[in-house]
């Protein structure tokens, strides 16, 4: 291990926030085929959510057209503000990605989560010779489609969100839905999902033992397709076709990325699914001018430890003292995903981790700049562009990645903490 690596490493195991560079990583160009997984397959996952547009439209249709997507936001007021708080000028333009506000799920899970499960129905309607692909899929919401799917039971591990999402969408189609909620799962998820339908299972342990459990309890029955957060490749393909909305939607803003115009996206890390599949698909749209930087708080850096060590998915937060015990509970993760952290040493520029009391004051931050609500995972993006990069060009994403659901009582708690850190 070099002195740079260590000294990272000391910093973390002492729940210092620290700022990683990742000083390996190459040329994109020149080790994108060394992955399993191509520009191809992220076109063929927007292509299938293209075909389920018309389904999504009308099981929700709050979503407009069927597309689940979010508003790129430019936002001044919350950089001017950063500017204030950090004493530092910003140099490249700011925008938020608002997956909080996210239809379906109220979080980045409605990416990913609903993908997959909607991949799974295509499969076994395609098997049973009840579906083609050039057919109309709204009509995989009618009676006999219900009764087919009320056949299989579909399981996931969660700290809350990714149950939250794969709960609702499951339910919605007709199938059985199990989700192994970890003991950072907040009450009202839980509330709402059995609302939904799903049924809901409590862990007192922590998020790997609740997925570990859940896929033990799944693998019983031969009907019960689980959810792997901790592997699954079609899930990571779910998140990466964010890359190509993201593009379409700074063309529009009339932003054009090169080497004299890059981007930096702060994007949460807990498991790695989420940031891991957007950041491969920017890669892959816009190659090495997009820097990808992962956030985790100080007691949750899982993926960090992982990268640093080596160990990947081997490593537990926990053999380092540290407890994993995080309010931003989307993030609350002792060990990442082994397909993620093998493949983030060649997609992250850098980690930086924050503590908790900061997420409540950029929470708070962000509300009075742009009225937005976010949940405290989300928030931890918010302090990227103040510190890494901030006096180079480009343009700057923070990504929100949750809040939409969030009880306004508890935001309203969150909201008046943040207000004293101000
Ligand atoms: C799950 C989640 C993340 C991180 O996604 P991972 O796939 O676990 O890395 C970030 N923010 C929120 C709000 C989440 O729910």
């Amino acid at each position: 291990m070099d002195l740079y690596t260590r000294s990272i490493l000391n910093d973390v195991i002492n729940l210092r926030q620290v700022n990683w560079i990742n000083k390996r990583i190459d040329n994109f160009d020149e080790i994108k085929d060394n992955f399993d997984i191509k520009y191809e397959d992220i076109i063929d996952a927007k292509n299938r959510l293209d075909r389920f547009a018309p389904l999504i439209k009308k099981m929700f249709p709050e979503t407009n057209d069927g597309i689940i997507e979010s508003p790129l936001v430019k936002t001044d007021t919350l950089k001017y503000n950063l500017e204030e708080q950090h004493k530092r000028k910003i140099k490249g333009e700011l925008f938020l990605k608002c997956d909080n506000y996210l239809k379906v799920a109220g979080s980045i899970k409605a990416r990913g989560g609903i993908y997959e499960v909607l991949k799974h129905a295509e499969e076994i309607a395609i098997e049973k010779g009840l579906l083609n692909i050039n057919d109309n899929y709204s009509k995989l919401s009618n009676k006999e489609f219900k009764k087919l799917f009320s056949q299989y039971k579909i399981a996931v591990g969660s700290t809350g969100n990714l149950g939250l999402s794969i709960g609702i969408i499951s339910a919605a189609l007709g199938f059985n839905v199990d989700v192994h909620m970890s003991r950072d799962a907040k009450e009202w998820k839980k509330k709402l999902l059995r609302k939904k339908g799903a049924n809901v299972i409590e862990y007192k342990e922590d998020y790997n033992k609740a997925v570990k459990e859940g896929r033990r309890q799944c693998d019983l029955n031969e009907n019960c397709y689980f959810i792997d957060d901790e592997n699954s490749l079609d899930l990571f393909l779910g998140y990466s076709v964010a890359a190509i909305r993201l593009k379409d939607q700074l063309d529009q803003e009339k932003v054009f990325i090169d080497e004299d115009n890059p981007l930096y996206v702060y994007l949460p890390c807990g498991v790695g699914g989420a940031p891991g599949g957007i950041a491969f698909g920017l890669k892959h749209v816009f190659g090495d001018n997009v820097k990808c930087y992962f956030v985790e708080p100080t007691h949750s850096p899982c993926m960090l430890m992982g990268i640093l060590t080596e160990k990947y998915d081997k490593v537990n937060v926990n053999d380092f003292n540290i407890d994993n015990i995080t309010e931003a509970d989307g993030l609350a993760v002792a060990s990442p995903s082994k397909l993620v952290s093998h493949m983030a040493k060649y997609l992250v520029n850098g980690i930086y981790t924050i503590e908790d009391f900061q997420l409540f004051k950029y929470l708070t931050l962000l509300k009075l700049s742009e009225d937005i609500k976010v949940e405290p995972s989300a928030a931890s993006s918010i302090l990227g562009p103040a510190f890494l990069d901030f006096n180079k060009k480009g343009v700057h994403i923070s990504w929100l990645t949750g809040g939409l659901f969030l009880p306004d009582d508890i935001y309203e708690k969150m909201y008046s903490k943040g207000k004293e850190l101000i």
